[in-house]
């Protein structure tokens, strides 16, 4: 019998990749190219929307022929990308009318200041679960219509789509039979009722944007169409669709409610599964919608912390305090603690549970017998404090207490690193054999939509974890770094409003 396979696209913000998955969720084949970053102005960032698809379809031929497979052995296609990322393109030719505006462009920001100011925040927030802010699609897909000539008039003829990444590589994939988002990309776009599961008409208002050009909202796991483009030549069901975070949410297997994973990338992403219905929170968290399959919708609390691995990146590259990444774990282990030293990585601003844009990084506690190994280790603490944070957050928001944590990301090699985030976070760390969550969860969605697998407990006995970490620390101890964390946190904040 001729083996069978899954094949995942991972669109990310930085490049395209393709993961080539058997049976056994093992993975037999991948492919990445990266692809160019456009700053036309000071905090604007676009992709050109061609490159994704041509650097998607390069990838995603390339890791078939890599596995040594042949299209027609492969039984589904899964989708999991950057979010909130914005393409507009033309219905009859399939043209962008503009570059995609990438989740992190703040062009945006005035404009939601104003609305900020007509005092829409709350009624946005309780129906998108999100807080009023520039990352999301819907001031972006207004920019869009408003500054690129005859947009808007084309939009309300019908000549126009708008799409996340999911929405543009179905069309691509489908040459444009298929204008498709799942609910949770859909839940990104501060448009979408995370209650009602649907547009919601008065968000459209408020945005200005005309219903027409809205993709359908389909679920995350079931078959939406087969692939009719040139690169596969015998179709492939796709049947699934999820944004990133919530793809690794589902490829670490945090099924039940209160599990949740971290992922220890550039920056940190904390979600919880939060079951049956959205949690909206009391601590500056977002409320996302996290899959929908078999008719059920799952939901998720997210914390973002902006400065993650990056914080050891820039120790390498800005200080030259080691020369690879992973070395910093033995710089750090060189002593004991950070000897009173504390580092707050607000180097572009602090996250959630904090939301100050003005907030600096700051290195507090030096003395004269202070060295680059207290502050390696005060940058690895940061990351785990800055994580326990937000992990705090959301046992304040549902009165649960996680035990488990499930880890991936770059940064999760350092042992370091996850026995100190085990002991402060009183948590055990799972780290799971399979490190690519983000594509695995795709390619759950898509394989269990077709039967390729049966059930999540299938799933279960193929996916073990690598390590884990058990707390080790008193607590009391733990406690008390805990407090001189925050006061450095406290001195770090709104500093670049105070100096200007
Ligand atoms: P992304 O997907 O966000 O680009 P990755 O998941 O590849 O990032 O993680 C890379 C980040 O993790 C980098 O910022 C890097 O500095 C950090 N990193 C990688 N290895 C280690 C390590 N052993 N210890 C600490 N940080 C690390």
């Amino acid at each position: 019998m001729k083996p069978k396979y899954v094949l995942a696209l991972d669109q990310g913000t930085t490049s395209s990749r393709a993961v080539v998955f058997n049976s056994r969720c093992e993975i037999v084949a991948m492919s990445q190219r990266p692809f160019n970053q456009q700053f036309p102005h000071p905090g604007w960032v676009e992709h050109n929307p061609l490159e994704i698809w041509s650097t998607q379809s390069f990838v995603m031929e390339n890791a078939v022929n890599k596995a040594g497979a042949d299209w027609t052995e492969i039984v589904a296609l899964g989708i999991t990308n950057q979010r909130e990322t914005t393409i507009v393109w033309d219905r009859a030719t399939s043209e962008p009318i503009y570059n995609a505006i990438v989740w992190q462009d703040r062009r945006t920001a005035e404009y939601c200041d104003t609305l900020r100011e007509q005092g829409l925040t709350e009624r946005i927030r309780e129906k998108t679960g999100l807080i009023l802010d520039a990352y999301f699609s819907a001031t972006k897909i207004r920019w869009i219509l408003d500054n690129v000539p005859g947009a808007r008039i084309r939009a309300e003829r019908g000549e126009l789509c708008f799409g996340t990444v999911d929405t543009w590589l179905t069309w691509r994939l489908t040459g444009g039979r298929l204008h498709v988002t799942d609910v949770s990309n859909a839940s990104r776009t501060l448009l979408f009722n995370i209650h009602t599961l649907a547009w919601d008409e008065e968000l459209l208002d408020l945005f200005d944007i005309p219903r027409s050009i809205l993709p359908k909202v389909v679920p995350s796991s079931a078959v939406y169409g087969m692939t009719e483009c040139p690169q596969i030549p015998s179709p492939v069901p796709i049947a699934g669709i999820a944004g990133d975070q919530q793809a690794a949410l589902f490829g670490q297997q945090c099924i039940e409610p209160y599990s949740a994973k971290t992922t220890y990338g550039t920056g940190c992403f904390i979600m919880l599964n939060t079951g049956d219905k959205p949690h909206m929170s009391e601590n500056n968290l977002l409320a996302t919608v996290a899959w929908q399959r078999n008719g059920e919708t799952a939901y998720a609390l997210e914390g973002s912390v902006f400065v993650g691995g990056s914080i050891i990146q820039w120790l390498r590259d800005g200080l030259k305090f080691f020369s690879s990444s992973a070395d910093s774990e033995a710089l750090a282990a060189s002593v004991e603690d950070s000897g009173g030293v504390c580092l707050v990585p607000a180097l572009t601003g602090l996250g959630a549970p904090y939301w100050d844009p003005y907030a600096r990084g700051t290195i507090i506690g030096i003395t004269r017998g202070t060295t680059s190994a207290h502050i390696t280790r005060a940058a690895l603490e940061a990351i785990a404090f800055q994580v326990d944070d937000v992990v705090r957050a959301m046992a304040a928001d549902t009165g649960h207490t996680s035990t488990e944590m499930r880890v991936d990301g770059g940064a999760v090699s350092n042992n370091l690193l996850m026995q100190f985030q085990s002991d402060l976070t009183n948590v055990k760390i799972i780290r799971p054999a399979v490190m690519e969550s983000t594509a695995l969860g795709a390619a759950l969605f898509a394989g269990l939509a077709v039967g390729f697998w049966h059930s999540t407990d299938e799933i279960g006995t193929l996916l073990r974890p690598e390590r884990t970490f058990t707390p080790q620390a008193d607590p009391a101890e733990m406690e008390r770094r805990r407090r001189l964390w925050h006061k450095a946190v406290g001195r770090s904040l709104h500093w670049a409003e105070q100096s200007e």
